[in-house]
């Protein structure tokens, strides 16, 4: 049956319980893996399936670049910039409102209306990639040009209809900070209750752990040392049960110019990438939250990150900073169950 499942095979962990994995390549553009621990191989089989189509769905309606038959996603608002509203799936339309929310909640550091900033560095990362011989930085101009078209304001939402309406017809979205990570709390969501006795998802970094091991004790969540990226070794494990964990690294995309390397977190204000820190860890329960956290904590100085991190309880980082000196943020080390 699970045509996209390249394996899905069952490791013994105790007498009744066992431990299920399974992986798929096709959502988000990333590496997924589901683990799950049941007494019930069916159960496991449905939290699996029930998790990729869920993904999936999400990716078909979060994606800023194709179209897919009889739904209206991301492309579809952002091509009707200026144009009309968009009736669109209430997941979707969540999804913006969250983002719209964010950008206040993060002194606009974490902006999807930016996606007009963000095309012109995906375009010059891709062209990077495919020739780096010709690899460039984009137009600083261009880049400004653009920012005009990324005022939040311009999101008109109207909840009662479910339409998202871009007022400014040069605007685009770009909800790569924070549509990985709602996409996996609703799929977190939507296998909540089907009886398994612990979930692991982790889809491209974006990690949510639900129950636990079979033997009882918490999932145990390696956080990615950018140091020893090609390495085994961790920075730190977290024993996490419940909750979320979502990391954003200068690593993860990036290309070279003239032997230096650029990353794709933008700082709204510079335009740029932001140049703090090497990599920002999330730990919260709403894995939507960690993901834009994640993204909004990178663009700021440490002492606005901190302070930040005052208006949500819940929620403690970790950040690598650029001469690899790591800061904890209270709570984290108790919250990660180091
Ligand atoms: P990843 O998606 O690689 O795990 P992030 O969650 O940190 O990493 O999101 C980075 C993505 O968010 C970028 O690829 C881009 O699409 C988008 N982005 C970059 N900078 C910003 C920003 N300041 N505000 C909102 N979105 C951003
Ligand atoms: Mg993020």
């Amino acid at each position: 049956m699970l045509a996209f499942v390249l394996a899905f095979f069952c490791l013994p962990a105790n007498a009744a319980v066992q431990k299920y994995q399974a992986q798929f390549f096709d959502v988000f553009d990333t590496f997924s893996q589901v683990t799950v621990y049941s007494s019930d191989k069916e159960v496991a089989q449905t939290v699996t399936a029930t998790v990729y189509e869920t993904l999936l769905e999400c990716h078909q309606l979060f994606d800023i670049y194709n179209e897919y038959e009889g739904i209206n996603n991301l492309k579809t608002v952002n091509d009707n910039a200026g144009i009309a509203p968009v009736k669109v799936d209430e997941r979707l339309f969540a999804m913006v409102a969250y983002g719209k929310e964010m950008y206040y909640q993060t002194n606009g550091r974490m902006n999807i209306a930016m996606g007009s900033v963000l095309k012109i560095w995906h375009r010059c990362r891709t062209e990077g990639l495919l020739s780096p011989e010709k690899a460039a930085l984009p137009d600083m101009d261009e880049l400004k040009q653009a920012q005009r078209a990324t005022d939040i304001e311009n999101i008109i939402l109207d909840e009662e209809n479910q339409t998202i309406f871009l007022a400014d017809p040069n605007m685009s979205l770009d909800v790569g900070a924070l549509a990985k990570g709602w996409a996996v709390e609703l799929a977190a969501d939507s296998v909540q209750d089907m009886g398994a006795e612990g979930v692991l998802l982790n889809i491209g970094g974006n990690v949510r752990a639900l129950g636990h091991r079979g033997d009882g004790s918490p999932w145990r969540v390696g956080v990615q040392d950018p140091a020893n990226l090609s390495g085994q070794e961790s920075l730190t494990v977290a024993n996490l049960s419940g909750l979320s964990l979502v990391t954003s690294g200068d690593y993860q995309r990036s290309y070279t110019v003239d032997g230096r390397s650029y990353h794709h977190i933008i700082d709204p204000e510079t335009l740029m990438p932001a140049e703090h820190y090497r990599q920002v860890t999330v730990i919260t329960e709403d894995s939507g939250l960690a993901d834009a956290l994640s993204t909004a904590l990178f663009v700021m100085p440490l002492e606005e990150g901190l302070l930040l991190l005052d208006d949500f309880p819940g929620v403690c980082a970790l950040w690598v900073c650029k001469d690899g000196t790591v800061i904890r943020s209270e709570g984290f080390a108790e919250m990660a169950g180091e």
